[in-house]
């Protein structure tokens, strides 16, 4: 058929809803406006848990796209330590899963003009290389994390002689990128904190493997990207030569999913709201707040006196800032609120358990402010919908994020914890205040928003930034030729 005959390009996500989302969204427009057919596909969930409905409502959403999904089979992974840390899990399973993946290739893409791994998945580029088709590796942050991890990775060439030596030189306290974006260490990703630590080292070795593509996707767009300094960050992004060349090609915002799955209990409460009335709260697919800070939250919220739309998850009690099976969890979080909060609140703040359709959530009128914890999707999803932020980044890269965000960008106010690492009730009704009505800082977060929002749309659309950068690159894809597998 002419589906057939059109060059094919496979994409894999690894497991997680914060990479298969933006995947979903970049082989969509990849067949829709670029005139390729496109595969993508996915790993087992390494923790045995059951997919997360929300997948699966993506997965199902592929079709009407034009897009193949495909599912790689359970590789047995029971000789791992119970206690193997999840990147460990992680690039186990990509590892095993290569075989798989080859025969998948032979029979899902007969004309295979590309393969596009997420950057978990940089141990998959041999395999592009064996095939001879171009490898690039999806990115679903910003460049200034790349340009973080490149850094790493320069920092030590020459230091370490082969993957597996000892040597191993950490970032400094103080990091000026190309861009002018300044970093201090407490705005590191968790990984890039301590160079004693195993994952930095590892970091360092997955961003060798980075050389290895032919160029990275970026889920960004030139606007978000620290101003003045955009073109400068690009260019050296794209030529400076360790590192392949970067393409902002976001921001790859899905159409909301998942409704099928939750109560639109709190899409209908937001219909009842006043427009632009209401802040949103939410940590992502597993950001965890330890009991005090989530009793601090609910004060800080209350004591604000806005309306609030509160996504809550089961608190951690181990301090963790992070809990990936909080999803799955059949515990009632609400049940930590205290005695009369909800009463005390009712008909101005809804709290829900678990999971909300954040981006309708988001695009919803009566949503005017975003309690944030930074994760990527999230961020360019506010700004999609025009809602300026309060940042509360919680692990991961989100600190970058935040201090991008804040810093440079100017589309957040940043949250600052105490001394006992809380972050008080005084702090967070001040900040909600402040994006929702502020004179000075408020009111020049919510002005970018809206500029930012416009951008963005701007970006994706025909001749926008985004869309010429995927214009150029499926270019590229469909003049090599393709390679016949089968
Ligand atoms: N998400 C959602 N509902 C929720 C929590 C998260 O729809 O209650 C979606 C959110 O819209 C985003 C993704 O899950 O697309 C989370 O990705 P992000 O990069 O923001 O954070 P992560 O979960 O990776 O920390």
């Amino acid at each position: 058929t002419a589906e057939r005959a059109r060059p094919h390009v496979v994409l894999v996500a690894s497991p997680g809803a914060g990479h298969l989302i933006p995947m979903a969204e970049l082989a969509r427009r990849l067949v829709a406006h670029h005139g390729l057919a496109a595969t993508l596909v996915t790993f087992p969930d390494p923790s045995g848990a059951p997919s997360a409905a929300a997948n699966s409502s993506i997965l199902s959403s592929l079709d009407a796209a034009g897009v193949s999904a495909a599912a790689l089979p359970a590789v047995a992974l029971d000789d791992l330590p119970a206690d193997a840390r999840l990147e460990t899990v992680l690039l186990e399973l990509i590892g095993r899963s290569i075989p798989h993946l080859r025969s998948l290739l032979r029979d899902a893409a007969p004309l295979l003009a590309a393969l596009v791994p997420d950057f978990f998945c940089s141990a998959l580029l041999p395999l592009a290389a064996e095939v001879g088709v171009p490898g690039y590796l999806f990115f679903p942050i910003n460049l200034t994390t790349l340009s973080v991890m490149r850094t790493a990775v320069e920092l030590n060439d020459g230091a370490a002689a082969a993957p597996g030596d000892e040597v191993v030189r950490g970032l400094p306290d103080v990091l000026r990128l190309p861009s002018g974006v300044s970093l201090r260490r407490e705005d590191y990703g968790d990984g890039f904190q301590n160079s004693e630590e195993p994952v930095y080292k590892h970091l360092v070795e997955e961003g060798r493997r980075y050389r290895a593509a032919d160029g990275f996707l970026v889920n960004t767009f030139h606007e978000i990207e620290p101003a003045g300094n955009v073109d400068e960050l690009i260019k050296q992004v794209m030529e400076q030569g360790t590192f392949p060349p970067a393409y902002p090609v976001g921001p790859l915002v899905r159409p909301s999913f998942g409704e099928d799955d939750v109560s639109p209990a709190c899409l209908e409460w937001l219909d009842r709201q006043p427009a632009g009335s209401v802040v949103y709260v939410s940590f992502g697919s597993a950001g965890a707040l330890s009991v005090e800070q989530t009793a601090e939250l609910a004060a800080g919220l209350e004591d604000s006196g806005h309306r609030f739309l509160w996504v809550m998850r089961m608190p951690s009690l181990d301090g963790a800032h992070n809990n990936f099976a909080a999803m799955y969890d059949r515990d009632d979080p609400l049940a930590w609120l205290s005695e009369g909060f909800l009463e005390r609140t009712s008909g101005r703040g809804l709290a829900v358990a678990a999971w909300a359709p954040q981006v309708r959530v988001l695009d919803h009128p009566a949503t005017a402010a975003f309690v944030s914890h930074c994760g990527w999707n999230s961020a360019l999803e506010s700004v999609a919908a025009g809602v300026p932020m309060v940042a509360w980044p919680l692990y991961a890269e989100q600190r970058t994020n935040a201090a991008v965000l804040s810093e440079n960008v100017g589309v957040a106010l940043r949250l600052r914890a105490g001394g006992d690492g809380l972050v008080g009730r005084e702090e967070i009704a001040a900040a909600v205040r402040e994006v929702m009505d502020g004179d000075v800082e408020g009111r020049a977060v919510r002005r970018r928003a809206g500029d930012l929002q416009r951008a963005a749309a701007h970006a994706c659309t025909p001749g926008g930034s985004s869309w010429q950068m995927l214009e150029e690159v499926a270019g590229k894809w469909k003049a090599a030729p393709a390679r016949r597998l089968c």
